[in-house]
Parts: C-alpha cells; sequence; structure tokens
C-alpha cells in the first residue's frame, strides 16, 4: 500500500512534532513560536506493509499578510490530491471559530479525515472522553485517534488507522 497523508490544523497543536515523531527523525521544525512551519514539508514513512508521504503543512489561521495567505494556501492545498487527511488538533476544551472554519472546510472534501487529538499527556482521562465525544458529534470523522506526540503514544496505532484509508 501508498498513498499521501496530509497534516493539517491551527498553528501550534503539533504537527510538526508528529511528522517528526512518525518518520523518527527532526525534519521539520518545531516551535512553540506559531508560525514555524512556513511551507508544506514531505517525509517518507516506510514499513513492510506500506509506504506514506506524509505532507506537514502550515498552521491554518486568519492570514493578517501576505506571507500569512501564501502558508494558509500551502495548508489548504493539502486537503486536496491525498489519500487521508490528518487534523491536529490539541487539548483545548472548546472548538474555537479557528477550528470551526477548518472543520466546516473539512467537511467538503473527498479524502477521509481522521481527527488525531494531541497532547494527551496534558488531559485528565475523563477530559479525554469528553472531548472525543464532542469531536464525535461533528459527523465529520472517520476515527478519532487520542496521541501524544511529544511522548510518542500512540503513534503506531495512528499509523494502522490511516493504513485503513490508502
Ligand atoms: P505545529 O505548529 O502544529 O507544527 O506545532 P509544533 O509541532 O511546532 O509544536 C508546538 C508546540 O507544542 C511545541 O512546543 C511542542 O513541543 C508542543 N507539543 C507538540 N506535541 C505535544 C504533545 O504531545 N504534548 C505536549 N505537552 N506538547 C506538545
Ligand atoms: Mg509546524
Amino acid at each position: 500500500k501508498s498513498g499521501f497523508v496530509s497534516i493539517v490544523g491551527r498553528p501550534n497543536v503539533g504537527k510538526s512534532t508528529l511528522m517528526n515523531n512518525v518518520v523518527g527523525e527532526k525534519i521539520a521544525i518545531m516551535s512553540d513560536k506559531p508560525q514555524t512551519t512556513r511551507n508544506t514539508i514531505q517525509a517518507v514513512y516506510t514499513d513492510e506493509n506500506c509506504q506514506m508521504v506524509f505532507l506537514d503543512t502550515p498552521g491554518i489561521h486568519k492570514p493578517k499578510n501576505k506571507l500569512g495567505e501564501f502558508m494558509v494556501k500551502s495548508a489548504t492545498d493539502a486537503f486536496k490530491n491525498v489519500d487521508v487527511v490528518l487534523y491536529v488538533v490539541d487539548e483545548s476544551k472548546k472548538i474555537g471559530p479557528g477550528d470551526r472554519k477548518i472543520i466546516e472546510d473539512l467537511r467538503g472534501i473527498k479524502a477521509p479525515v481522521v481527527l488525531v487529538l494531541n497532547k494527551i499527556d496534558q488531559l485528565e482521562e475523563s477530559d479525554l472522553f469528553e472531548l472525543m465525544k464532542m469531536y464525535h458529534a461533528e459527523g465529520v470523522f472517520k476515527e478519532i485517534v487520542p496521541i501524544s506526540a511529544l511522548k510518542g503514544r500512540n503513534i503506531k496505532e495512528l499509523i494502522k488507522v490511516v493504513q485503513k484509508y490508502l
């Protein structure tokens, strides 16, 4: 099996950390400063069953200038012509306006969307359950996979889920 997998979401949710953890190398710059990833970066993941090209994209935000517009376009282009979209969110307890806009855009795309709930190392079990319910209710996501990109928790599970859709 093989295919293209894009990693999208708001700035700072951990997209680059996830990509680096999956491919096991520090390819994309990770930072607590938003907008460190300025264009789409590709890296290949290979195992005995499959080869996947991951696309790490700039965070989707309300652009304030030309560079911002370019970054957001680079990110939303990754909704198209891919086999799976990984939509990464963090442990925030509510869907804010930024995520609301992204979710509405994701409703219209062809590729299956997997919600990746990152930073679970910062969540209580009961909060995690509530968040999964909240995202499930959106009815957009094929699957919801809680992970910690930083601690490397549940990454193998995520890869298995992605492989189902290739
Ligand atoms: P991006 O803007 O979405 O690419 O986010 P980055 O990968 O650059 O990460 C933004 C910040 O979140 C960095 O300070 C990361 O160390 C931190 N981060 C990423 N993943 C996790 C995680 O699973 N748990 C915690 N606690 N922090 C994380
Ligand atoms: Mg990044």
